[in-house]
């Protein structure tokens, strides 16, 4: 019993959903949409980047200018120190009320002696002395900077101010002077669009992080908010050199994204100058991919090629001799595709000499299968005369070596009209290597090509194939007939066996046969057919 075998392979699962990615308008959707994403991902960090240095630039601001009246203070305040300490009661008063009168920032100037008792202010003498525990304030009597100790009120002065106090020298204890919290505020209203949005503040807050004024509506838990930056939210701190002040900005990312159109409607033409571009390259390069060249080479690896054999037989017996392995390729989508459409594109771009190395490994292993009983039946293969002037002859010369010789008879064939155009001298060389491992040669569609004698001559061949275009106008006495009639003639003296191709009819049969062709092959005695039919016809021609 002939073993069953398929040659209708399976094709690899996900090959055809691959084929989506071939497709021309998918690669136009995607490359359009993919610089908008991108642009979107770019304005939108660009509309925060944007919003952040827009704070930092109000920050900066506020910050100078807190620092500037800090100096201010401190300076005065010192300066007071000195006068103060030989001046008698009324000289004192002058000197404080005439520091307040020339700086509006400033509403009370006080000084606290050695005991803890407010005695002189701007205000007045105070009578009797007003007790004054630092402690109240956090003063650290050893701190010789200025100190900005919150929000306070003194009993003198009944609005909420910013207390900043100066330890002093000789009999004064500490000097403290009261500003008011609104010029913190009115620095930053000098800023041009000053836009924080819904949630966004400014808070000015002392070295402890207790508020001491703030534009918008700065968080409960102001401290912690500080430590622990939230992603939805853009926050610059500065802090001032004199007396340590901390401003904090906050704003919204959210509120940042109404410059994110804006951003985004900028970068539009270049968007669409990139998506025109990409799309013009994909759809070049996806057209590219289409084209049959690289469908060529997917094939090969997808294994999508088959070998046909059509049987070659005796003309005095008409008993199979051989075979020639005809390629096919079964395309996922066009159906079962013939030589004549791919072999030129497979010549032409170099790509014929994988594919020959495949057939050849194909038709070693397909003998295997048909098995010694077939044994003496050669098998030709067409061989690009090509491969064999570009010396890639190793790789065939390697399969041919670990092939089971007694198994596979081999001829390879060459074009005669493409021959001539290689160099004689090299494809000798090359036929007389490859001879070494036990295969014949012969000059396919012999007659069609312009090959002179003296060109075949040196060559070692075995074999012409008369091309089937002198068979059929074959009849007696035709012009064709006589061309036949030579060229058998010629093969016959040079000691050639001649293989007629394409034999049709019983009478171009009856004709080749009488003049003594050995071989011939056409539609008559078989078409070619995949392995396992060929294996059917040898057992029926066998019986
Ligand atoms: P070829 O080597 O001359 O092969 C014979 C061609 O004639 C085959 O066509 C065969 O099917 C066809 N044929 C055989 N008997 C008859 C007949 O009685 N009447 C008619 N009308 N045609 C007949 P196929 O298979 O289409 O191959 C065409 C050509 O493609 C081959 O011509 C060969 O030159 C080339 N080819 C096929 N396979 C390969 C290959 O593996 N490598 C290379 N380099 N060329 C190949
Ligand atoms: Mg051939
Ligand atoms: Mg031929």
């Amino acid at each position: 019993m002939p073993r069953r075998i398929s040659t209708h392979r399976k094709y690899p699962i996900g090959h055809r959903s691959l084929g989506i990615f071939r497709n021309p308008t998918l690669w136009v959707i995607v490359v359009s949409i993919l610089p908008t994403i991108v642009l979107l991902v770019i304005s939108y960090f660009q509309a925060i980047a944007y919003t952040k240095a827009n704070l930092e630039g109000i920050i900066k601001v506020a910050t100078q200018k807190t620092n500037l009246l800090l100096e201010n203070a401190e300076d005065m305040m010192r300066r007071s120190n000195l006068d103060l300490q030989n001046a008698d009661t009324q000289t004192a008063i002058n000197i404080l009320q005439r520091q307040i009168y020339n700086d509006f920032r400033f509403r009370e100037f006080g000084i606290v002696n050695t005991e803890g008792f407010l005695t002189l202010s701007n205000l007045g003498v105070s009578n009797p002395p007003i007790s004054i525990s630092p402690s109240k304030y956090r003063f650290d009597p050893r701190d010789r900077n200025l100190q900005i100790l919150g929000i306070g009120r003194t009993q003198l002065m009944q609005e909420k101010s910013i207390v900043l106090m100066l330890k002093g020298s000789g009999k004064i204890g500490f000097m403290y002077l009261l500003v008011d919290p609104i010029i913190l505020t009115s620095f930053l209203e000098a800023i041009p669009d000053l836009d924080l949005g819904v949630n966004g503040y400014i808070a000015y807050m002392a070295s402890d992080r207790r508020i001491l004024v703030a534009i918008g509506t700065p968080p409960p838990d102001m401290n912690s908010n500080i430590k622990n930056l939230s992603f939805n939210t853009i926050q610059v701190t500065g802090s001032t050199k004199v007396g340590k002040m901390i401003i904090v900005g906050e704003i919204d990312r959210q509120w940042a994204l109404r410059y994110w159109m804006q951003e985004f409607i900028i970068g539009v033409p270049l968007t669409l100058l990139i998506s025109g571009i990409l799309s013009y390259l994909f759809v070049r390069q996806v057209r590219k991919f289409n084209t049959l060249d690289y469908e060529l080479k997917c094939g090969l690896s997808r294994n999508e090629f088959e070998v046909y054999y059509q049987p070659i037989v005796d003309l005095q017996t008409r008993q199979c001799v051989g075979s020639e392995a005809l390629l096919r390729w079964r395309h996922p989508q066009r159906g079962l595709l013939y030589p004549g459409l791919f072999i030129p594109i497979a010549e032409e771009t170099g790509l014929i000499i994988q594919i020959t190395e495949w057939l050849l490994e194909k038709v070693i292993q397909d003998r295997n299968i048909l098995g010694t009983e077939f044994q003496d039946l050669y098998t030709s293969i067409n061989l690009s005369p090509s491969h064999l002037n570009n010396g890639d002859i190793e790789r065939l010369i390697k399969i041919l070596q670990e092939r089971d010789r007694a198994q596979s008879k081999i001829t390879f064939e060459i074009t005669e009209n493409r021959l001539v155009e290689q160099q004689a001298q090299v494809v000798s060389d090359a036929i007389a290597r490859i001879k070494k491992w036990g295969v014949s040669f012969a000059i396919d569609d012999f007659g069609t090509g312009y090959s002179n004698i003296a060109y075949l001559q040196k060559l070692d061949i075995d074999q012409l194939k008369l091309d089937q275009l002198f068979i059929k106008g074959l009849e007696n006495g035709s012009k064709i007939s006589l061309i036949v009639d030579s060229l058998i003639d010629f093969g016959d003296r040079l000691g050639l066996t001649i293989v007629a191709e394409g034999i049709e009819t019983e009478a171009q049969y009856q004709y080749l046969k009488d003049r003594g062709v050995s071989y011939g092959q056409g539609w008559l005695f078989a078409r070619a057919m995949p392995l396992e039919d060929f294996e059917r016809f040898l057992h029926t021609q066998s019986r």
